[in-house]
């Protein structure tokens, strides 16, 4: 599905994937370097067309880079090729669309694109908080991506959803940031308010699903959420001004059926059609 696409990359407000393979600071189970491929792999089995969404694939401008090579040993020098990548993708006027890997990827990019808009918002998409100051006595590290990207972006710019799984103490940094909401009808629209015109930055963690429908990840948190929560949360982006989205935490290897995959071959359709032409 992703390499139909004749669009050169260097062309201006297309949308650009980056698969960013890398899994080098996950906590529990590794695997997420392998998701980019995989998510590439399923794609050919999912049709480019959303009925809910009434929009093609076809009606996005939009090239695949491939995968960067990123060093698994090295997490500095991994972002650091990461955030090159992105600069160029926004130097150029194309929009980032990272494949992860891990959460931690989400970082460079951004870095990246904060860079260019400085008012960015972030929604995120998880079953965790990421809002460790550290996880073993470590920074950067998946588990705290969002705590990172907060530093980044500044406070009160990031609005979490989905999110059923974190310590005591990141319970109360988003308590404290009002930063938590959820899928309810209410909410959603309540957060395409918040959102208002900002530059909008969407980072799916897709441990976010239940893992009944996407055990494929190396963190699996139950009582996530379903494909139609997921739609109906794509259906109230629509028309906003994002800037960047990723699309992280697939690891292919633990769901021997396949399915994960195709899940989040699915998710990342409905996310390229939020920049369809009209
Ligand atoms: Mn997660
Ligand atoms: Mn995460």
């Amino acid at each position: 599905m992703y390499d139909d696409s004749d669009l050169s990359l260097d062309q201006a407000h297309a949308v650009r994937i980056i698969g960013a393979p890398f899994d080098g600071t996950v906590s529990f189970r590794p695997g997420a370097r392998f998701g980019p491929a995989a998510i590439r792999e399923a794609s050919d089995g999912v049709e480019t067309y959303s009925p809910l969404l009434d929009l093609d694939v076809q009606q996005v401008r939009y090239a695949d880079a491939g995968d960067l090579a990123l060093p698994m040993g090295d997490v500095q020098q991994a972002l650091r090729l990461i955030r090159e990548a992105c600069d160029d993708c926004v130097n150029n006027g194309a929009m980032p669309f990272v494949l992860g890997g891990e959460h931690l990827v989400s970082l460079p990019v951004i870095e990246a694109l904060h860079q260019k808009f400085p008012s960015m918002v972030i929604v995120q998409l998880d079953a965790h908080a990421d809002q460790r100051e550290d996880y073993l006595g470590v920074k950067l590290s998946h588990a705290c991506i969002i705590r990172r990207a907060s530093e980044v972006i500044g406070e009160n710019r990031v609005k979490q959803i989905g999110i059923r799984s974190g310590t005591r103490e990141e319970y109360q940094t988003m308590r404290g940031q009002e930063s938590l909401t959820t899928f309810k009808p209410d909410d959603l629209s309540a957060l395409r308010t918040w959102v208002g015109d900002r530059p909008l930055y969407i980072t799916v963690d897709l441990d976010v699903f239940d893992p009944a429908s996407f055990p494929g990840t190396g963190t699996p948190e139950p009582g996530g959420i379903d494909w139609w929560t997921f739609q109906r949360f794509i259906q109230s982006m629509q028309g906003l001004n994002i800037v960047g989205m990723d699309a992280v935490e697939l690891a292919p290897q633990w769901d021997s059926s396949g399915c994960s995959s195709v899940l989040a071959a699915k998710c990342v359709r409905e996310m390229l059609l939020l920049k369809a032409d009209a």
